[in-house]
């Protein structure tokens, strides 16, 4: 069998049965076989059923956004192109260094359990459904927004270095204002907001703290300001500052967004950092 195959793949010249066609004819082919009311159709299936599958693969059912999967590998890859500019960089000693930026974004809903709790998991359900329609209503369109689990999301900021600091915070500011307005359960004088808790974390592949990252540490990193909004309150924002001195272990954070106006202006201040 393995020799026979081996045999096929070698190149002996015509050994089909098929008329010879020139693209031309196999176009024209083509155009007369769609003519036909049944191949279209047949043609139209195929392509649902090929879409369909793809979906399967890198959406998550309940919510439609981007599944763990996909986004994981989106991430890897997005990592992989700051790493890989800065590197390039590198070798161009009299060239100003580019610096190429990603940022994560963590979203994880405050007080989840209760909505389940109060409202039954169908309704739990729901407010996640619509988590992710305003999310996908409010991120720029060459942002990646993902289900991570549970009732956790994250987003990939791309060529976030286009953004200035001010552009970072009034978008993570958006994003908290936007699912405080309108992610919201139960109805009548039992509607509440649902809120959210926010990390966020920058990479430009410039090590300061020369550590050498991969792209779970930017996803813990991201974790770590997020549980920091948590500790803080929730309903806010915070970001990632960096390692700080690695003999002491102890990272830094600020806080990148609130829901109370008399905190602000708040500054990012961790660009650079990782
Ligand atoms: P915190 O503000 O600290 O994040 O509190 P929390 O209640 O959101 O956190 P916790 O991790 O205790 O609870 C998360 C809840 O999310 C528990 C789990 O039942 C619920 N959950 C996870 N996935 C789903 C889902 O697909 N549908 C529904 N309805 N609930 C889910
Ligand atoms: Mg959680
Ligand atoms: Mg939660």
């Amino acid at each position: 069998m393995a020799e026979n195959q081996g045999e096929a793949s070698k190149p002996k010249g015509r050994t089909h049965n098929f008329p010879e066609v020139t693209s031309a004819k196999s176009r024209d082919a083509v155009a007369t076989a769609l003519k036909n009311p049944t191949t279209r159709a047949m043609v139209r299936e195929e392509r649902h059923k090929q879409k369909e599958l793809i979906e399967k693969v890198v959406i998550d059912p309940l919510t439609g956004a981007y599944n763990r999967a996909y986004f994981s590998d989106q991430l890897r890859l997005a990592f992989h192109t700051v790493n890989g500019k800065v590197e390039h960089e590198k070798r161009q000693p009299y060239k100003t260094r580019l610096s190429e930026e990603i940022g994560l974004l963590m979203f994880d809903l405050d007080k989840f359990k209760e909505v389940n709790d109060t409202y039954g998991h169908n309704e739990g359900d729901a407010v996640l459904k619509k988590f992710t329609e305003v999310m996908k209503g409010t991120i720029r369109e060459e942002d990646l927004f993902a289900r991570w689990g549970g009732e956790e999301f994250m987003l990939l900021i791309r060529e976030s270095h286009k953004l200035t600091p001010e552009e970072i915070i009034g978008m993570v500011e958006r994003y908290r204002n936007a699912i405080e307005r309108n992610v919201t359960v139960g109805s009548g004088i039992e509607q509440r907001s649902v809120t959210a808790s926010i990390g966020l974390a920058l990479f430009s592949g410039i090590d300061k703290d020369r550590v050498v990252l991969k792209p779970e540490d930017l996803i813990s990193f991201a974790d770590q300001a997020m549980f920091m909004a948590k500790a803080k309150g929730r309903n806010q924002a915070w970001e990632f500052g960096g390692l700080g001195d690695l003999r002491f272990g102890k990272p830094t954070f600020h806080k990148i967004s609130s829901s109370d106006p008399s905190q602000r202006p708040l500054i990012l201040k961790g660009r650079g950092i990782s």
